[in-house]
């Protein structure tokens, strides 16, 4: 089974750094708890006036490096490896790419290991990458080709109206993921190589 694993809000807790450096720069009052934010996309729970300031925040060197991970993911991705399961990370990188990029690549080797940044695609539309299943938090996953994955949804605030599979948190990962691939989807285990060698 090729899995692929959203980063932002599934892996690394993008959201709650966001909040508590809008709170630490006296902007408590005006801006929601994680938990509140109830609609897609981030911006919409930002005041017109404090957009750039979110901005700043989110493209400043150093951010996307020092994200903590959510609960229990780095084990859940250690384990599905050990699974047999192929997990690639499916990460949509800012247009603004060149803190985010290089910085996401960091994040990967510092909490998974170097080698493990051999598994990152990277794509402003996850429509065109290939794979059984896609678990991401967007509520919304548009792009230019239907998707050949199941879009299973991680569980946050702002995406409790989507239906279908849902992971509410990474210890659920074999209750949620197992039965799917069981269920007639494509075996896992494979003996291929996962990712290539070379540069
Ligand atoms: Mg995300």
């Amino acid at each position: 089974m090729l899995l692929l694993i959203d980063q932002d809000n599934v892996l690394a807790d993008f959201t709650r750094v966001i909040y508590t450096e809008m709170c630490a720069r006296g902007h408590r009052e005006r801006v929601l708890a994680p938990a509140k934010q109830t609609t897609y996309p981030l911006e919409d729970h930002y005041p017109a006036d404090l957009l750039g300031e979110l901005r700043a925040i989110y493209t400043a060197e150093g951010f996307f490096r020092s994200l903590p991970p959510i609960d229990g993911a780095i084990q859940a991705v250690k384990e599905m490896v050990a699974h047999g399961i192929d997990v690639r990370i499916c990460t949509h990188p800012l247009q603004a790419y060149r803190n985010c990029v290089g910085e996401k690549y960091e994040w990967v080797e510092r909490h998974l290991g170097a080698a493990f940044t051999t598994r990152m695609i990277l794509t402003r539309d996850k429509t065109v990458i290939a794979g059984d299943m896609l678990i991401d938090d967007n509520p919304n996953i548009t792009g230019s080709r239907d998707p050949s994955w199941l879009h299973v949804v991680f569980d946050q605030p702002y995406n409790r109206a989507v239906a279908g599979p849902r992971l509410k948190g990474w210890a659920d990962w074999r209750a949620v993921i197992e039965p799917m691939y069981a269920g007639g989807r494509r075996g896992i285990g494979s003996t291929r190589e996962v990712v290539g060698a070379g540069f």
